[in-house]
């Protein structure tokens, strides 16, 4: 997380060329291709310091020539005193150097190694890394002193009661310091932080809109702390990191309403908070997103996704036959595994028709601005097109939900995160006389599939397809089982 997105996409702070670029020898291409990372290397005791490390390392990296390894030279934690620990960090950073690897990953210590001879990093001398990697922007000034909570209290003890009190009493407490002492809202602890920091990383909207009401005389709100972390970024910082904590572990459900209010009164916006909390609740950065959370992108993947595939499943009407079903395995469409396995096995033709007028029901609301595919608007429109075939499917027991499900997921197969043939095909200016993916403006949730589910009703408690194992669904289709392929997306 400190160097990567989920997408595997390099922290554009670190490449920038700004502050926190450090040597500036990196670039994307970190998020390109197969990585290493190694997390340990070891050498028994009785064969150190012979070069068996760096022997090791070198035909490792050697033989690794598909993309970048990184490393995190970082001494085993234990109880060493912060001397023993940096003379020990140094010691595994200078090993590492030793094999070519090079500079730090912008203001981080992580270390990278490019397998190109020529990469710019190669020729840069070791005296030019930055001094201080990660202080203070990492997260805090590991050289500071370790409080108590009892010594933080006495010390700090205005910055200790922004962090706990969130309810309205705190602006009392606020104006109360401050009569008897101006001062206090200037104090700093040890990590350089003002109570401002404070109030805003902890989301506290009462303490924040006090602070602010000074703002006018004491210009608190662009103040930096000692790393040149303002309010504003502080709390940006502790706002992806929990989203991406939770991205890891589950549905992420929008960003807290406090840390939006806290962001829009430290941006000083002008729309009024409501509508700032909306707007931005999902993460939109192109400030188009329909609820907040579909992107014009995503709208089009989903559309020519969903075209796609009520296309293709039409295109197989004819190899029905009057009152005979078929199963899914000889229909030959992977759409279909998205029906549970009861319905797989005896589709009859009218059913058929109606699990493809949903698709064609999708792709009419998501031709439409601002409509959003949820369930119900799905089947009105499904209805108005075929309304006996679609009554049919709901009958046998097909839900629309089945249909979002198989649409979300093979649209996320084939995007960038899967297989990347959406963008082979369309992420271009123009497709056939249209507008382009690649014309629509993007935004951060283009890729956020997740938020999609959510957003129409695909919750993570329901059990979803494809059912079948891929094994089984790719004998059933007559496909050979290709052992060695690359099968991470499945
Ligand atoms: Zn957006």
């Amino acid at each position: 997380m400190a160097l990567f997105d989920k997408y595997s996409n390099i922290r554009p702070w670190l490449v920038d060329g700004g502050s926190k670029s450090g040597s500036g020898c990196w670039g994307t291409e970190l998020g390109e291709g197969d990585m290493l990372y190694i997390v340990d290397l070891t050498v028994k005791d009785e064969y150190r310091r012979r070069g068996v490390g760096s022997y090791l390392l070198q035909k490792i990296l050697e033989s690794y020539c598909v993309g970048h390894a990184f490393c995190w030279p970082t001494p085993i934690a234990s109880k060493k005193s912060k001397a023993e620990w940096a003379q020990e960090q140094a010691h595994i950073t200078a090993f590492y150097r030793k094999v070519k690897w090079v500079p730090p990953v912008g203001l981080t210590s992580f270390l990278a190694y490019s397998p190109d001879p020529f990469h710019p990093s190669r020729s840069l001398p070791i005296a030019s890394d930055p001094e201080t990697p990660s202080i203070a922007f990492d997260s805090a000034n590991p050289t500071a002193p370790k409080l108590t909570l009892d010594e933080l209290h006495t010390r700090y003890p205005l910055h200790f009661k922004l962090s706990r009190d969130k309810s309205p009493s705190i602006m009392q407490t606020i104006r109360a310091a401050y009569q008897i002492d101006a001062g206090s809202i200037h104090r700093r602890d040890v990590n350089g932080f003002l109570p401002v920091h404070i109030a805003a990383a902890s989301e506290n909207v009462h303490a924040l809109r006090v602070l602010l009401e000074f703002d006018m005389t004491e210009d608190l709100k662009d103040a930096e702390n000692d790393g040149g972390v303002t309010p504003l970024e502080g709390l940006e910082v502790s706002m992806r990191i929990v989203k991406e904590i939770i991205d890891l572990r589950g549905v992420w459900k929008g960003c807290s309403d406090e840390g939006l209010i806290c962001e829009y009164l430290l941006k000083k916006g002008t729309a009024g908070e409501a509508e700032y909390v909306k707007k931005n609740k999902f993460g939109c950065t192109c400030g188009m997103c329909t609820d907040g959370w579909l992107s014009p992108r995503m709208r089009f993947q989903l559309l020519a996704q969903s075209e796609i595939q009520g296309d293709m499943l039409r295109g197989f009407d004819s190899a029905f036959q009057l009152r005979r079903p078929l199963s899914a395995s000889d229909l030959f469409h992977p759409v279909l595994y998205y029906l549970p396995k009861p319905l797989q096995v005896e589709i009859y033709k009218t059913f058929y028709i109606g699990f493809y007028t949903l698709f064609d029901g999708i792709s009419q609301i998501l031709r439409t601005p601002d409509a959003i595919q949820t369930p119900q608007v799905v089947i009105t429109a499904a209805f108005d097109i075929n309304p006996s075939a679609v009554q049919f499917y709901f009958r046998k027991g097909g839900k629309v939900e089945y249909v979002l499900d198989a649409l979300v997921d093979t649209a996320k197969q084939q995007s960038s995160l899967g297989d990347g043939a959406f963008g082979d095909m369309f992420d271009v200016e123009e497709v056939g006389g249209e507008v382009g993916y690649r014309n629509f403006v993007g935004c951060a949730n283009d890729l956020e599939f997740g938020l999609v589910r959510l957003g129409v009703g695909l919750t993570m408690g329901g059990k979803w397809g494809p059912f079948g194992s891929l094994w089984e669904r790719q004998l059933e289709m007559g496909m050979e089982m290709d052992v060695d392929s690359d099968s991470d997306s499945d």
